[in-house]
């Protein structure tokens, strides 16, 4: 009977039972599903509680599982009403609390077992991934963005820490409570309660990419971690500094992530859709053609000391000789300023570079000459080398980042990078020297004060029709778009820029010296008389 060979099996772990259960299911085509559970890590212990260790493996105190038809059907078809089948089957932890028992098991169905329909519903590994998050609900909530409510839905959901996606929906919770209006979208593989991708960014980094639309830049974090990858969004601030405006988190090889990440930045913040200008894009980035669909008026260019590297080590790979002229001949090439003298470079790569590596080039980047060699991929803006700007970036990541992080750390520590990101950029000395090159020792003196207390712990900011809001915890100042007038009195007073709108800048990326902030009190220059 299988009755008895089914009843008091023994599993040291739900895995183990899944897998099992699969197996079983699959050679008799019966569908089974989970009527009623009790997940361990939600039990109450009268007596010493199972060890964590167990709590992981075993999942469950009980579980019952009853056939696909337990409620019956009521189709026509199948010769009018049947009542439900009572096949189910009980697995309970074991009094010793170290294993899962089948303590009782009806195997008898009252209807005939169809090997179509077991094919069309049938889901391996599936009690697994539910042990977990429904997977019904992952499945659903996929793709989409979520927000603080969904993330404590899930959290209630979730039964265990399998997969790391109890601490990833934590520090989502976390980063909900501190900023509601935080942009979040979740993928989930398909039918598993595995997270491969998240896409975040926080109400400030929505501002910058408000503010500072026209030059975009999209990389991958080299050498983060061995299971997933990193992608970054910048934008240029006001002081030409990289500021990132969206993160992308993902599974190692997940395809397509430019159009992923684009798409989820423009859900996130329309505006920017038809202001930006240009994107840079780090060398491997592949699928460029989803930029002219997500951001029509960008330009596209690639990093080019990315390509540069990159030509110089394929040149190796394909039997170059050990040859002085190869580096120079390449960034000849690639910094060319006319048709001419990239024609001439690239002539001039036939005499010395094998004909498999003329043959690679031609292939890939001769036709995309256009968004890699100076002459056509120039800067946009004259303050900003955006290969400089994305290698910075690459040293403020490896900086900021735990060394081999989960996906739940290294978001920990990109939200804790934000907050402190222009803490550290704020150099009070050095603004302080620009300000006295310009206005007269006693204005300079006043702005140097205020520039001291820029950086202030308890300022809340606010955007509003007119402008910005800033309250430091006793009154509220109100402060223009440009970001060149307060409320305070010590503006008012002495036409000079206060602490409110040094913070303010510091908080939105606008530039902290700013000869603009002195167009009202002309006789605080120097020179004036
Ligand atoms: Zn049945
Ligand atoms: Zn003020």
């Amino acid at each position: 009977m299988e009755e008895d060979k089914l009843q008091e099996k023994e599993f040291f772990s739900w895995e183990e039972f899944s897998a099992f259960f699969d197996a079983w299911c699959e050679r008799r085509k019966v569908l089974f599903f989970v009527k009623n559970s009790v997940p361990l890590s939600k039990c109450k212990w009268a007596t010493a509680p199972p060890r964590p260790d167990v709590v992981e493996a075993l999942k469950y105190s009980s579980v019952r599982l009853v056939c696909k038809d337990f409620r019956g059907s009521s189709k026509p078809e199948q010769g009018g009403q049947h009542k439900g089948c009572c096949a189910s089957i009980v697995l309970k932890m074991s009094p010793k609390k170290d294993r899962l028992i089948v303590t009782e098991c009806q195997l008898a169905h009252n209807h005939a077992l169809c090997p179509i329909e077991f094919a069309y519903y049938f889901k391996k590994g599936y009690l697994m991934a539910n042990s977990c998050l429904p997977v019904r609900t992952t499945n659903k909530i996929s793709k989409q963005f979520v927000g603080g409510p969904d993330v404590r839905r899930l959290l209630s959901y979730c039964k265990s820490r399998d997969h790391g996606v109890l601490d990833v929906l934590t520090v989502l919770d976390g980063l909900f409570a501190s900023d509601p209006n935080a942009k979040v979208k979740l993928v989930f593989m398909e039918d598993k309660v595995i997270v491969q991708t998240i896409f975040f960014l926080s109400s400030r980094m929505m501002a910058l990419s408000r503010r500072f639309p026209l030059m975009l830049f999209f990389d991958r974090m080299v050498g983060l971690n061995e299971e997933f990858d990193l992608y970054s969004v910048l934008c240029v601030d006001g002081a030409g500094r990289g500021r990132e405006v969206a993160y992308c988190l993902t599974q190692r090889e997940t395809p397509d992530l430019l159009r992923f990440t684009l798409a989820s930045l423009v859900q996130s913040v329309p505006e920017v859709k038809l202001q930006v200008r240009c994107i840079t894009l780090g060398v491997e980035i592949a699928n460029l053609e989803a930029v002219k669909e997500l951001l029509p008026n960008a330009r596209v260019q690639i990093c080019r000391s990315q390509v540069l590297e990159t030509l110089f080590s394929k040149a190796q790979e394909l039997g170059a000789a050990e040859d002085e002229r190869i580096w120079p001949l390449l960034c000849r090439l690639a910094a060319a300023k006319s048709p001419s003298a990239y024609q001439q470079a690239a002539q001039e790569m036939k005499a010395i570079l094998p004909q498999r590596f003329v043959r690679y080039f031609q292939r890939h980047w001769q036709p995309r000459s256009e968004m890699w060699v100076q002459f056509w991929a120039f800067e946009t803006a004259r303050n900003v080398n955006a290969c400089e700007l994305l290698k910075q970036h690459q040293r403020r990541l490896l900086a900021a980042l735990s060394p081999s992080p989960t996906v739940a750390q290294c978001m920990l520590d990109l939200l804790a990078m934000q907050v402190g990101n222009e803490a550290h950029e704020l150099d009070e000395g050095e603004l302080a020297t620009h300000y006295r090159a310009i206005c007269k020792p006693e204005p300079a003196g006043l702005i140097e004060e205020e520039l001291g207390f820029a950086r202030h712990g308890r300022y809340r900011f606010q955007e509003t029709a007119e402008g910005y809001l800033l309250h430091d915890g006793l009154s509220e100042f109100a402060m223009d778009q440009a970001l060149t007038r307060c409320s305070c009195s010590i503006y008012t007073s002495s036409l000079l820029p206060c602490r409110h709108l040094f913070a303010t800048r510091l908080h939105t990326g606008l530039a902290l010296f700013d000869p603009g902030l002195l167009h009202r009190n002309q006789a605080a220059l120097l020179g004036a008389c």
